[in-house]
């Protein structure tokens, strides 16, 4: 592993990271490519640790392409998949949703959304999100397209089986229909921001912000972190963010949050102050929920002023229940509570755009790279919370 700050240093930190991994090599998991066939790592099964296999080279179909992977990334879904913690997935996964690499070879035609034509050697990312299809209940009358039942997502969703479509490998295989977007920003910065980032966006949206609000992030992970950028983008006053360790509230305040409290050292009723000393004993306009932790929902709840928001966008996964006061919690504060599932392209181009042209708070965060034979030393560092970002360098 090799953690590096991104900024002047940049063009010495990439492409530096041949590690071998002892364990990995005596354990037979290792395989060194005596071929050009791609590499990948694969969860075989629910706990299992990630192996590292030679898979052959997909055949084209018309308009799809062999994508040449740089970087692919390590989020907490991954964690889940590696515990078997999601329902619908087929093993053995290639996991990794967000990536970034070159279009090494096209068949047919493959255009972006400005209908400019993509040449082999273009350098883009893509949508995770494959076949929404635009022809059900879900798409067409409900206009909620991260419900659209024929959904499948590449790294979560598509497995082995269905061909090369994760990022912990050297090459993804375009589908056909597969969303690809010209990527304009460096690589690393983009990943810096990775899936968190249309997520924060996404959640933003939900929450509806207003010019001068005061907004609560709960959580400082990737996706909390990226949610203090972007509630100050749609024009949030101060964010405050309540979350753990201090290095990711650390980082917190770097990316713009006005004050930070540690959770690991005060209780819930500190928190509560805390949050009301800091809004004229209102509460927050909008709280959005980063957490993974049900009891934080509730939280989210109790810290929100009365006729607030509040966007639940950390329970990707199944915790558990909770429980609250309906009358106290919910519906005296006459509080609007909303779901946030997964993102759809306008979040994803809107974030490569965001990227590109506002790099600096993604060129500060600081990122730590795995090789494909890393892959299971960066599931334990991400798990345990000891990086911020972890990247898949294949
Ligand atoms: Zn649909
Ligand atoms: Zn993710």
């Amino acid at each position: 592993m090799r953690t590096w700050q991104l900024n002047a240093e940049l063009g010495d930190a990439c492409g530096l990271f041949v590690f071998f991994d002892v364990d990995f090599e005596a354990r037979g998991l290792y395989t060194v490519s005596s071929s050009n066939m791609p590499n990948v790592a694969v969860i075989p099964k629910p706990n299992a640790p990630v192996e590292v296999r030679e898979v052959p080279e997909p055949d084209l179909e018309p308009d799809s392409a062999l994508l040449e992977v740089d970087l692919s990334e390590v989020c907490g879904t991954d964690v889940y998949l590696q515990q078997g913690r999601l329902e619908g997935v087929p093993y053995p996964l290639v996991p990794g949703h967000v990536s970034v690499g070159r279009l090494q070879k096209i068949r047919g035609e493959l255009f972006d959304v400005n209908g400019k034509r993509f040449s082999e050697g273009d350098r883009i990312t893509f949508l995770d999100v494959h076949r929404t299809c635009n022809a059900c209940w879900y798409c067409l009358v409900a206009k909620a397209g991260t419900r659209c039942p024929n959904r499948r997502v590449y790294g979560i969703t598509y497995g082995l089986d269905d061909g090369l479509c994760g990022g912990w490998s050297t090459h993804i295989y375009m589908k056909p229909g597969t969303r690809c977007i010209r990527l304009d920003a460096v690589p690393e910065t983009f990943m810096a921001g990775g899936c968190a980032l249309p997520t924060s966006l996404h959640a933003a949206e939900r929450g509806d912000i207003k010019i001068g609000d005061t907004v609560l992030v709960l959580g400082s992970g990737p996706v909390g972190i990226n949610a203090v950028v972007m509630a100050l983008m749609r024009g949030a006053l101060r964010v405050l963010c309540i979350g753990a360790p201090h290095a990711r509230l650390d980082a917190a305040s770097n990316a713009g949050a006005a004050d930070t409290l540690n959770i690991e050292t005060h209780s819930e009723a500190d928190r509560l102050a805390w949050v009301l000393e800091n809004t004229n004993g209102r509460g927050a306009d909008v709280t959005i929920e980063a957490t993974g932790v049900p009891d934080a929902v509730v939280q989210a709840m109790r810290f929100t002023r009365d006729a607030g928001t509040v966007v639940v966008v950390g329970q990707y996964t199944d915790h558990g229940s909770t429980s609250f006061n309906p009358h106290l919690d919910l519906n005296k504060k006459h509080l609007d509570v909303r779901g946030c599932w997964g993102s759809e392209f306008s979040h994803f181009y809107r974030s490569a755009q965001i990227v590109a042209e506002r790099p600096d708070v993604w060129e500060r965060m600081e990122l730590s790279s795995y090789g494909l034979n890393e892959a299971n030393e960066a599931l334990r560092a991400v798990a345990e919370g000891r990086v911020l970002k972890a990247l898949i360098k294949p």
